[in-house]
């Protein structure tokens, strides 16, 4: 399936989408429970799709869902119970879609090139799939957009996966916190580096910066090159 073929769909569903995801976030008691519940479902389909269970074209479309009501979920929870979600939101839970598809081709290239095969699973025990995942931050990776190398085994395409539909949680609850404390009457924000060996100089600088008006200093995730990795705290004043 063709990523505008989707983005066209999915804007018939829109509605739906924020129901769901307002639903979930009020079942959820906190932003651990999400990550939780999206690394369960990262789980399934990257079984599913293994096993042949559902087509590559239902995989695309159940992940895609997933990965846009991860984010919309995580801005609520980090807005708080009663808040709606915006049309703003919405539209920025959609911007990462184009880096879902490049993944989609990534996985079509790995089953091509045989380096991964439909009913031949290789999974991993989950402390292997959580190896996989820190391994991957090597110095080259963290300068690498998500999508840029190719799985090379089905857990690889599992831990990929977390990538998408578990780790930006962190981001988009940070967006949604920064939306209420601004509501909420704060003037300032700051982003404080969590200073371990997988913090990037990017995070160091905005560290650095110390308070800025708020909405002045991207939200931790996004322009700096741990990515979706990215664990700096923000505080408001
Ligand atoms: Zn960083
Ligand atoms: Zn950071």
């Amino acid at each position: 399936m063709e990523l505008l073929t989707w983005i066209g769909q999915a804007a018939k569903r829109k509605r739906d989408y924020i129901e769901r995801a307002e639903d979930l976030a009020d079942s959820m008691a906190s932003l651990e429970k999400l990550e939780d519940e999206m690394s369960g479902r990262a789980n399934q389909l990257s079984r599913k799709l293994a096993a042949g269970k559902i087509t590559f074209a239902e995989f695309q479309r159940t992940t895609a869902e997933d990965v846009l009501i991860s984010a919309l979920t995580a801005v609520r929870l980090g807005r708080g119970k009663q808040s709606k979600l915006s049309d703003a939101a919405y539209a920025e839970a959609m911007g990462q879609m184009q880096y879902l598809w490049k993944f989609f081709e990534d996985i079509r290239k790995a089953l091509d090139q045989g380096k991964i095969e439909y009913g031949k699973v290789d999974f991993a025990t989950a402390s292997e799939i959580e190896e996989d995942i820190l391994g991957l931050i090597s110095e080259d990776d963290m300068n690498a957009e998500p999508g840029k190398s190719i799985p090379a085994t089905w857990s690889g395409v599992r831990a990929r996966l977390d990538r998408y539909l578990v780790t930006p949680a962190y981001r988009w609850y940070n967006a949604g916190e920064m939306t209420r404390s601004q509501e909420l009457g704060a003037s300032e924000m700051r982003r404080v580096a969590k200073r371990d060996k997988r913090c990037c100089r990017d995070c160091l600088d905005y560290d650095a910066a110390g308070w800025q008006p708020i909405g002045s200093l991207p939200v931790p995730g996004t322009r700096c090159r741990c990515l979706d990795r990215c664990r700096c705290r923000l505080d408001f004043r």
